[in-house]
């Protein structure tokens, strides 16, 4: 089966008034249709870049380089025309903050019809008609389509987002932080809700959090991103129980319960930032806020490698430790 989305040696380098910005430095994946990943790591990792990328939208002047293949097509070499189809089509992005990328004075109903007679070419009646079936299916009281914005909740607003990112029958979504500004039992029922849609619909799903334990319940593999890179990558449920990195790990113990306020706003165990891409250390870029740090580890370049079956880390530790680490993922949420 064709890979849904390829993403092959990826670099993006922003141009900053300081220089380079080598915001994503090699990163590959691939997802199969249907597949759920959810892409994890703090603020600056890189995740929101991977995601423009996808769809390019990055701002001009960034160089990027590497593939992208979406649905067999090359996204970095399209042209505009093509582009724009698959920008609802092909995929498309939830977004945290709904609140901003609605039109505060256009009722909901319109809204979501937009896209669907711009790229379907309905009528405006009948794209009305589905604009409402949307809003049901996500949840939403259909006489909420002649509200305007400002008259919905953070929730309703989010759902609504959801509503104009399905509107077109997209086969991949990117779902970026799209939940991380709702409480928590509103993030819940939406990520329940994004949950049953991509399964019932078969569409992919790359899920951006930096909170582990909100995509270890909902996607079916993780990669967890440091310094515009993937430090692991493997089936999610064994990656947040027992992560090979200790990025991965001290990030695990951070979320340890999925959608427990308290940790949400507080993650412990992780001191110190992840580095400015624009001055990374040398050798491994954690190695500065490693616990478990060895006397190479500044001065050695560690890619991907296997740790079990479909399952990869990039530490030198798991060369030698190939047995699960559980030690020192204890020691790590102790301190
Ligand atoms: P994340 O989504 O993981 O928080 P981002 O992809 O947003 O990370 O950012 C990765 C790095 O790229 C950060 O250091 C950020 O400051 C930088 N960056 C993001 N967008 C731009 C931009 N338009 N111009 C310059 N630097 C940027
Ligand atoms: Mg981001």
């Amino acid at each position: 089966m064709m890979p849904l989305l390829e993403i092959d040696d990826l670099h993006v380098t922003y141009r900053g008034s300081r220089g380079a910005i080598p915001a994503v430095r090699g990163l590959s994946f691939s997802l199969e249709p249907g597949e759920t990943l959810g892409l994890a790591g703090e603020s600056g990792c890189g995740k929101s870049t991977v995601a423009a990328a996808v769809l390019r939208l990055l701002p001009a002047g960034t160089e990027v380089t590497g593939r992208i293949m979406l649905d067999g097509d090359d996204v970095l070499t399209m042209t505009f025309g093509k582009l724009r189809a698959v920008r609802w089509a092909g995929a498309s992005i939830v977004f945290q903050g709904a609140m901003h990328s609605l039109n505060p004075v256009h009722r909901i109903g319109q809204q979501i019809a937009e896209p669907i007679i711009l790229h379907e070419k309905l009528s405006h009646e009948a794209a009305e008609k589905r604009a409402v079936e949307l809003m049901a299916q996500v949840g939403l009281p259909t006489w909420r389509a002649r509200s305007y914005p400002h008259q919905l909740s953070g929730g309703q607003r989010q759902r609504v987002m959801i509503a104009m990112a399905l509107a077109c029958s997209p086969k991949l979504i990117i779902a970026d932080e799209a939940t991380t500004a709702l409480d928590v039992m509103i993030q819940a029922q939406v990520l329940k809700l994004i949950k049953t849609l991509v399964a019932e619909r078969d569409i992919g799903l790359v899920m951006i959090s930096h909170d582990l334990s909100v995509l270890a319940d909902t996607c079916r593999r993780l990669g967890v991103m440091y310094a515009g890179k993937l430090v692991e990558h493997g089936p999610s449920h064994e990656v947040f129980a027992a992560a090979r990195h200790p990025y991965a790990q001290a990030l695990s113990a951070a979320f340890p319960t999925v959608g427990d306020p308290a940790e949400r706003r507080n993650p412990h165990g992780l001191a110190g930032d992840p580095p400015d891409p624009a001055d990374l250390p040398t050798g491994c870029p954690f190695h500065p806020r490693c616990p478990v740090v060895m006397a190479e580890c500044d001065s050695t370049t560690v890619e991907l490698r296997p740790a079990r079956p479909d399952w990869q880390a990039a530490c030198l530790r798991v060369e030698d430790n190939s047995a699960p680490t559980s030690t020192t993922a204890m020691a790590l949420g102790e301190t």
